[in-house]
């Protein structure tokens, strides 16, 4: 039997990849845990009783993740924008009214989906790499009325913290609007209570805070939400992202689709490692791990783009000084050091990326390292002992509470 295509050449991956590793400290994803590692490369029947006995744990330990009692809590296959998705497009249909707090790449995002699926949608804007506040948000109330209102926690895209997340949420709740809370960033590397801060769905993706494989994503939902997507009589645009058919595998272990085994055994080991380390401890390490980085490029002679108060500590934007080639810096770091940042989305900025295992004291040296030394070969003039002297300094303020 003949076809008509030629194969084409026989390549092994092992020829595409570096032979050395890059140390993945941009935006995401992020290094993973060896026992995550692992757990992703085993496959089980995606509906037999062992893999019954996963899925209730991973929902046990999200829950604890997401601050949540809500049994409405459950696994995406796909990336992080999947379960934006899904949050967007079984809250919203055609009249249905959307307020977007949008202060950058992510945040619009919401607006985009919310708009493809026919709402109405309002879009309230910040400065540029600034906050939205909740007075911004108790304006827009008084002069109209929304059913969802969407926001992120932190925006990745240039490093600003919307610090007043739970004041948002309560005034959205006082106008009785449903919210949904990108915390793709944030969850597990800083506060994101869910049911004390009443926000109504959740969502994150796998590889930055969690610190596991990108591809698995997860979402949860108040009662109140899910009470809205029950009583929707609206058809709902996807298939794969109804909420309530996904709940048939996550809620009664019966088939929607194949779930993605590898990605989900990932996502236990990651969440129980979460839990191991208990999220005091984990908030601890990231924000003790990010102001000693800080520190570092501040000394070094860099500066950082956004203002302390609003500034992200899960990724950090820092400012390209004049006359400065940032990609180039950039390849100087991965060439030279094995080290990977990130560009940005057309701010003059690069980011590096403080979620899960990034913040690891070996980790951070090896990258403060190598961008002090690749921004000096570039031309710029920066004092590299010195910032190293202060990350280190900080890291080691309190002996009995370090970074390991
Ligand atoms: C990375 C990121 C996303 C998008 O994640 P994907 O997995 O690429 O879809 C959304 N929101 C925030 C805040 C992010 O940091």
């Amino acid at each position: 039997m003949t076809v008509t295509f030629q194969p084409p050449e026989n390549i092994p991956l092992s020829h595409i990849l570096p032979s050395e590793p890059l140390l993945l400290m941009g935006a995401g994803p992020v290094p993973i845990p060896h026992a995550v590692a692992q757990a992703n490369s085993v496959v089980i029947n995606h509906l037999g009783e062992t893999m019954g006995k996963v899925i209730d744990r991973v929902k046990i330990m999200a829950k604890y993740a997401f601050q949540t009692r809500s049994d409405k809590i459950m696994g995406v296959a796909g990336p992080s924008s999947a379960a934006m998705e899904m949050g967007i497009t079984n809250l919203l249909w055609p009249g249905r009214k959307a307020l977007i707090l949008e202060n950058g790449t992510f945040s619009q995002r919401m607006g985009i989906m919310a708009k493809a699926v026919g709402a109405d949608i309002s879009i309230l804007e910040s400065k540029l790499a600034r906050p939205i506040s909740a007075d911004m948000v108790r304006q827009a109330f008084s002069k109209d009325a929304f059913d969802v209102v969407t926001v992120a926690q932190g925006e990745t895209s240039c490093g600003v913290w919307n610090r007043e997340l739970p004041e948002i949420l309560t005034v959205c709740k006082e106008n009785d609007a449903l919210t949904i809370v990108d915390a793709v960033c944030t969850l597990s590397t800083m506060p994101m209570e869910m049911d004390n801060w009443n926000a109504d769905v959740v969502m994150t993706g796998g590889q930055k805070g969690i610190s596991t494989i990108p591809g698995v994503s997860l979402i949860a939902f108040s009662e109140k939400a899910w009470d809205t997507i029950e009583k929707r009589t609206v058809v709902k645009p996807h298939w794969c992202l109804d909420a309530l058919a996904a709940f048939e595998f996550w809620g009664h272990h019966q088939y929607h689709y194949t779930a993605p085994v590898p990605g989900i055994l990932a996502m236990h080991e990651a969440l129980r490692l979460i839990c191991k380390e208990t999220l005091e401890e984990r908030f601890f390490r990231h924000e003790l791990s990010s102001l000693a980085l800080q520190d570092g490029i501040e000394t070094m002679g860099l500066k950082l783009f956004v203002p302390s108060e609003y500034r992200l500590n899960s990724v950090v934007a820092i400012e390209i000084p004049e006359g400065i080639d940032a990609k180039r810096v950039r390849k100087n770091m991965a060439e030279r050091f094995h080290v990977e940042i990130s560009g940005a989305f057309g701010l003059n900025i690069v980011r590096i990326g403080q979620m899960g295992e990034q913040c690891r004291s070996h980790n951070l040296f090896k990258t403060l390292y190598a961008m002090g030394m690749s921004f000096q070969q570039e031309g710029c003039c920066l004092n590299v002992s010195e910032g190293m002297a202060a990350m280190e300094k900080r890291l080691s303020e309190d002996p009995n509470r370090y970074v390991t």
